[in-house]
């Protein structure tokens, strides 16, 4: 884990190379509170936690005046009552009984949850997602739901070797969020593609991503124990 110094230069390094392009989230799984919460005074608006547990574990101790929290990891529909009143996006919707269960606990608590759909755009079968082919009827799917607002797609790409980037699925990623957000059956506005994370954000950005998922590259190795 880096030092408070390192995280601040990070941020700093990383919001120039954005120069306003996209909207940096900060990956916080496995980061303390206090680290957090630097990294909010040094300008992070936005972080996203990918468990449940765990961001109901720090969730007390964030500084949440200025910080909006998504959900971006793979969410048990069982957990999702845990969340529903603590987050203000849930990112990785990757399939219907999700999405129903959101839609659930919305009604409950008299709220509107901004979703984005997760496609699985590498096809890959161990991970989660929609496949890229089923995107266009998961996306309609969605937007019936009435207290769902979908806001966009996100993807994480298959882990490639170094120096060879995702840029292919990035591309296939951009043409779907485009044909999605071009054929929209309401008027909720589907503005965000949220993709690259810390090996791969300059060329997500280049692809036409708007927000990226940024852990490692400002907070260092993490350490799961
Ligand atoms: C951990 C995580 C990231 C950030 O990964 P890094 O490689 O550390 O930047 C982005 N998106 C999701 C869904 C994650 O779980």
């Amino acid at each position: 884990m880096n030092t408070q110094i390192e995280v601040a230069n990070n941020i700093e390094k990383i919001k120039a190379e954005l120069n306003g392009r996209a909207r940096l989230l900060a990956a916080t799984k496995t980061v303390p509170p206090e680290m957090i919460n630097f990294a909010i005074d040094c300008g992070i608006d936005l972080i996203g936690e990918n468990r449940v547990n765990e961001l109901l574990e720090k969730y007390p101790f964030i500084n949440r005046s200025r910080t909006e929290i998504h959900f971006i990891g793979a969410l048990q529909t069982n957990k999702v009552k845990y969340i529903i009143d603590k987050v203000d996006m849930i990112q990785s919707v990757d399939r219907e009984s999700l999405a129903l269960e959101i839609e659930r606990q919305a009604a409950k608590h008299n709220l509107v949850m901004p979703i984005l759909a997760e496609i699985n755009i590498g096809k890959e079968e161990t991970k989660s997602g929609i496949a890229p082919e089923e995107a266009a009827r998961f996306c309609g799917f969605l937007q019936s739901l009435p207290h769902l607002k979908l806001k966009g797609l996100m993807a994480i790409p298959p882990k490639c070797e170094k120096n060879r980037n995702n840029g292919e699925y990035f591309c296939k990623m951009q043409k779907i969020f485009i044909d999605i957000s071009h054929q929209n059956v309401d008027n909720s506005i589907m503005d965000i593609l949220s993709l690259g994370m810390s090996d791969d954000y300059l060329s997500a950005v280049e692809n036409g991503s708007n927000l990226v998922r940024v852990g490692s590259a400002i907070f260092g190795k993490r350490n799961y124990n």
